[in-house]
């Protein structure tokens, strides 16, 4: 069967039941698609030997008849996971040569099942950014070009590394976090399905932390339905992150019935931001009716604190990853900087952090510092979160009012160029995550859905959000939400 890459993990999980191929080809499959992809830069760590020992182990596993649904399935895994035995650097200099001596709950949960693990994916550095141009090894590029161009394009970020190699077929799917928009934008730069689940569904043990208040582990895969499954292979509880919830993991992809008759989707009138691009807003047109039509009841709502979220969010995420990576010091992990005679450990603080940080993080360092210090603690990071309390009472409120899910647009825009905002003021990245962060500080659950094209052929993607601890209802609507819209354009290839 050629092509294997290409399977959703649902096929891929049949097709190996079936003894249609094994996983031993399917790996090879990927493999050698990995290898001809350099040139999108979203392996950063390939880990073939460990790919090819835990596929013949799947295979032995498949042929005893009860395999677990990820048994065999080749994924890739954000480089901000801890992968024992392999490098995991969070695309960040300071970690250089750091290989974890154990693994994070969520990858644990996969290799547990018999997922197979391809390697590990680019990143923006630390996950702070919004186009994987932050990262130590060079950003990720999107396999999408605007049409009768050949201007390389950002896969969005943090997670654009992993949205990369599942638009690419490089794997069935990938792990993304998710702080502020990590997991949805890139999905929607990508024409991929990205989900950031409830704050407290997938342990946080052994990710690299960001800010832990916000963080939150996801799949990144082809359609809706590879998300219920690898979901569910990623939750649970996990005594060993105080924050993970001990509730049962139901089984998402029984949920998918497409049926979303009488539900109440509710529009929020504060995301009709000023200067929104027609082509966005003639999506989020499209996507009210056909849910609609679906059978669904649409409600205007508000949100009335929307506005505030963008600034708390850039207050409260940079005071939490401040404190956070106070822990990259020299002495403990990865790198450290050569010392001249004389330096004590004060310089080598200074150097190494200053060697081993890039320029968003050492940005987002001082800004965290900032806010938390004596003087601006009240006036900044304690008003933060009291913004923050507001806007999850805004989400609380419209739940309460009977609303099942909101809809709104990913991103503002589709996949820009590399380089084209970097070089810009800071600020100008940050707003590409207005309709994501919101979801973040109120904790609750998000999807982003291929749904559209722009003018110059690029994917665009909706956004459902969810009642928290209901991501079956919500991947459901965005099932029926996907059967809709009909995405199924592919990149053509150039790498
Ligand atoms: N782009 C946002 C930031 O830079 C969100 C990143 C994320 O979700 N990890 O903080």
């Amino acid at each position: 069967m050629d092509d294997l890459n290409r399977l959703t993990i649902a096929a891929a999980r049949d097709g190996l039941r079936d003894k249609s191929f094994t996983s031993a080809e399917l790996t090879e499959a990927c493999l050698g698609a990995i290898d001809g992809a350099d040139a999108l830069r979203a392996f950063v760590h390939k880990t073939p030997e460990i790919a090819r020992a835990q596929a013949a182990q799947a295979d032995a596993q498949i042929a005893q008849g009860a395999a677990a649904d990820l048994c065999g399935v080749p994924i890739g895994i954000k480089d901000l996971f801890c992968t024992e035995g392999v490098a995991s650097q969070a695309a960040s200099r300071i970690l250089d040569g750091f290989v974890p001596q154990y693994e994070s709950s969520v990858t644990a949960q996969l290799r547990g099942q018999g997922a197979v693990m391809l390697g590990k994916l680019n990143m923006d550095e630390f996950a702070m950014g919004s186009s994987n141009e932050t990262s130590v090894y060079g950003a990720a590029v999107n396999p999408w070009r605007r049409a009768g161009s050949d201007t390389p394009l950002t896969p969005g970020g943090s997670s654009g590394g992993s949205a990369a190699a599942v638009a690419a077929d490089l794997c069935l799917a990938a792990t993304g976090t998710d702080t502020g928009g990590s997991i949805r934008q890139p999905a929607a730069f990508t024409g991929i399905t990205g989900l950031k689940p409830t704050y407290g569904r997938c342990s946080r043990w052994g990710i690299i932390a960001f800010a832990s208040s916000l963080d939150q582990a996801g799949p990144m895969t082809r359609d809706v339905r590879d998300a219920a499954i690898m979901l569910g292979a990623m939750a649970g509880h996990d005594p060993r992150d105080s924050t993970s919830v001990d509730i049962p993991v139901p089984d998402f992809e029984a949920a998918l019935t497409g049926d979303v008759r009488g539900k109440r989707i509710g529009i929020p009138n504060e995301y009709r931001i000023e200067g929104m691009p027609d082509e966005i807003a003639k999506l989020w047109e499209e996507g009210t009716s056909m849910l609609r039509e679906a059978g669904a009841e649409i409600v205007e709502i508000s949100l009335p604190h929307t506005k505030y979220a963008l600034p708390a969010y850039y207050v409260i995420a940079p005071a939490e990853a401040s404190s956070n990576l106070a822990r990259y010091d020299g002495v403990r992990f990865g790198h450290r900087a050569a010392l001249d005679a004389g330096d004590g450990i004060t310089e080598m603080y200074e150097k190494t952090r200053a060697e081993g940080f890039g320029a968003e993080v050492q940005r987002r360092v001082m800004v965290g510092t900032y806010v938390l210090s004596a003087g601006f603690y009240d006036a900044y990071y304690n008003r933060a979160r009291k913004v923050r309390a507001l806007i999850k009472k805004d989400f609380d409120d419209v739940f309460a009012a009977g609303v099942d899910a909101i809809l709104t647009p990913a991103t503002p825009s589709a996949a820009f160029g590399l380089g084209e905002m970097s070089d810009a003021d800071p600020v100008r990245m940050y707003l590409n995550d207005v309709f994501t962060v919101t979801v973040n500080l109120a904790g609750l659950p998000a999807i982003s859905v291929p749904a559209g094209r722009d003018a110059e052929g690029l994917p665009l993607g909706l956004q459902l959000i969810g009642r928290p601890f209901e991501e079956g209802p919500l991947l459901n609507a965005a099932y029926s939400l996907e059967r809709s819209a009909g995405f199924v354009a592919k990149p053509s290839k150039w790498w």
